[in-house]
């Protein structure tokens, strides 16, 4: 044992050594391409819903609105309640569900969840007086909210729900978009906001005779009730004479397997990585100490979160969870006396931290899992931030239980097929009457398939076409030859993992960018060419160290499936942090000049 390992109590040599031959054995020459898109043949996966009215139908509608918006989640929710209070009532949304939640409303898994605080995670909490049960929502609580904000700001009877937009696409001549949908509308609109959310398109893995089975399957995202009884809280009877599979072990997965292993007479998950499960602790909110809030708490909150993820310096940590303690312990090296001198020192200090907090996640699976072979297996070998951390405190030891059985697939790279019968791992037929997919959405994939959406611009330019070498935008907004389009979501501004307080910092900013432009008499708004290169320039400039880092991961959406090159989840964020991109568009607003932006009047 040399001194280092004496000391740490922990070999980082030979750590370094299994976590390069854990990534190796699971990286696929098909990288991204071994997932099938729910199209064609699988879009039953994907398009049909199993919460709304299947005989729903309505005349085309062929009309005009000033604004409209595309998508009901969270983000098409915050643009609409931000245009509003700046002023523009001219509002349509168009979604594909039957209600407003859009992740909520599709995710209705036994056991869905918010891994964020919920005090962070659900906006609007001070507009609208509401205290959240517990510390952690679950998915009915999340779901409601979004009606709520939906009845708030008025926002029902100016929506076009169980709509699918087909494209979008821009004409010079009125200098109005034109938006078809699925229902053959033909919807005019002067401004258009994309709201799509980040997993929206759920995926398939490309199994062979994935088709062929006799028995049921579904998505997660589309959780068949009427299959197994009950609701996303529990009393799955339905389950109790069926053998089931569950392929994956993503933050989706962790939440849905110990509540179908409550109830299915045998249920088999199919491991392919091992998730980072650590402590999760929910409790009920303290009415008591709701009533201490100040008006701004939320911001404050909010923005306490944002600082902790980006390692700037905070007096007290309010959120105080599993996040932070990642973010203060594993991505922020130390300060003052102890502060890394170089760049290489921080690196080494960041991955001696790492390893001491994944050996903690790894203590967590042997104190809970009592099968030594079962244990070893859900242990993950990976830098922390490689994958999607989770939190849960029944996934374990659901394991212990005598009906569920760990199939770990990594060997083989993942489930070999499917046949009509079942599930074929390492050579072996599990037998089963119901396969669930657990399998993920297009979050890393090509924007155009990501959207399914057609967005052609100014000359009939599509989107995808401009955006095929990287993405153009300002701020990661708006785009050159796209005059009156918006996008919200992660693209080339700062990313937080508590995404609905990203999206509202977005939809203020442009629902300020469209009242301006309506203020000052301008009929289009779109970026300047110089603003836009500018912008991509300074983004270029922050990638390189991530995306080493990435390269060393296991693969996921978050390295494009171990090939971060070529496009990556996160790929060209602004890396200064959600703080930090907040105060630079707030002072672009108070500066007044629409900076780079370019503003066509009448003439
Ligand atoms: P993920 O993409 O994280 O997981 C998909 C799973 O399917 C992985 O375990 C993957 O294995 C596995 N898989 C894919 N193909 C195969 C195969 N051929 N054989 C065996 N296994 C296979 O999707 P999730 O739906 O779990 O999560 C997606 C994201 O949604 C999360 O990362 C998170 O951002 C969000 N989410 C957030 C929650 C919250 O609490 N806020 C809760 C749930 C989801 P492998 O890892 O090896 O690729």
């Amino acid at each position: 044992m040399n001194g280092e390992t004496q000391e740490l109590g922990f070999d980082p040599e030979a750590l370094r050594e299994k976590y390069q031959r854990e990534r190796d054995k699971r990286v696929r020459e098909d990288g991204a391409d071994q997932y099938f898109e729910m199209a064609g043949a699988f879009a039953r996966y994907a398009e049909e819903d199993p919460y709304a009215d299947p005989e729903y139908s309505r005349a085309p509608i062929t009309d005009e609105v000033e604004v409209a918006i595309v998508g009901g989640g969270f983000s098409g929710l915050l643009a609409g309640a931000r245009l509003s209070e700046a002023g523009v009532a001219d509002l349509r949304v168009i979604e594909a569900g039957g209600d407003f939640g859009g992740t909520w409303y599709w995710n209705r898994y036994p056991g869905a969840q918010c891994d964020i605080e919920s005090y962070c995670y659900l906006p609007l909490l001070e507009e609208l007086g509401y205290m959240p049960r517990e510390k952690y929502s679950y998915a009915t609580e999340i779901f409601e909210h979004s009606q709520r904000i939906g009845r708030h700001y008025g926002l029902y009877d100016k929506t076009h729900f169980q709509t699918r937009v087909r494209s979008i696409d821009w004409d010079d001549e009125i200098k109005r978009w034109h938006i078809s949908t699925n229902r053959d509308d033909d919807i005019k609109a002067r401004f258009v906001v994309m709201a799509l959310g980040t997993a929206t398109r759920a995926k398939l893995p490309g199994l062979p005779g994935i088709d062929e089975f006799e028995g049921h399957s579904f998505h997660t995202s589309r959780w068949d009730y009427g299959y197994t009884g009950g609701d996303t809280t529990g009393g799955m009877t339905e389950l109790a004479d069926k053998r089931v599979a569950i392929i994956g072990t993503g933050a989706t997965a962790i939440q849905c397997v110990p509540r179908v292993g409550q109830y299915a007479q045998q249920l088999y998950v199919f491991q392919r990585t091992p998730s980072s499960v650590d402590w999760r602790g929910n409790k009920p909110t303290d009415p008591q100490w709701w009533e201490t809030l100040q008006p701004g708490w939320q911001r404050e909150r909010r923005e306490n979160f944002n600082a902790l993820a980006s390692g700037q310096p905070v007096a007290v940590d309010l959120v105080h969870d599993g996040w932070t303690d990642i973010f203060r312990n594993v991505v922020t090296a130390p300060k003052g006396a102890d502060k890394p001198k170089t760049r290489e020192e921080r690196a080494q200090v960041l991955e001696i931290a790492d390893f001491r907090k994944m050996n903690q996640i790894r203590q967590r699976v042997d104190d809970t899992v009592e099968h030594a072979d079962t244990a070893e297996a859900l242990k993950p070998y990976y830098r922390q931030m490689c994958k999607r951390p989770t939190f849960n405190d029944e996934f374990l030891p659901c394991f212990n239980e005598d009906n569920v059985t760990l199939v770990d697939v990594s060997d083989a790279k993942g489930v070999e097929r499917i046949t009509p019968k079942g599930v074929v791992a390492n050579g072996r037929e599990y037998e089963v009457d119901c396969i669930i997919y657990a399998s993920g959405f297009e979050i890393s994939a090509q924007f155009r398939r990501r959207l399914g959406i057609e967005i052609n611009g100014r000359d009939g330019m599509s989107l995808f076409d401009c955006w095929a070498d990287g993405l153009r935008t300002l701020h990661g907004f708006s785009t050159r030859g796209f005059p009156n389009w918006f996008y919200i979501g992660v693209s080339q501004n700062a990313f937080s993992v508590n995404m609905t307080a990203m999206f509202d910092d977005q939809a203020r900013h442009i629902a300020y960018v469209i009242a301006e432009t309506r203020r000052r008499d301008a009929i289009t708004v779109e970026p300047t060419d110089a603003a836009q290169d500018e912008w991509v320039d300074l983004l270029n400039g922050f990638h390189v160290g991530g995306l080493g880092f990435l390269e060393t991961c296991t693969p996921g959406y978050y390295n494009n499936e171990g090939a971060p090159r070529a496009g990556s989840a996160f790929f060209g964020a602004y890396t200064p942090g959600v703080n930090a991109f907040n105060h630079l568009l707030e002072e672009w607003r108070e500066d007044g000049e629409m900076a780079g932006m370019e503003l066509d009047r009448p003439s």
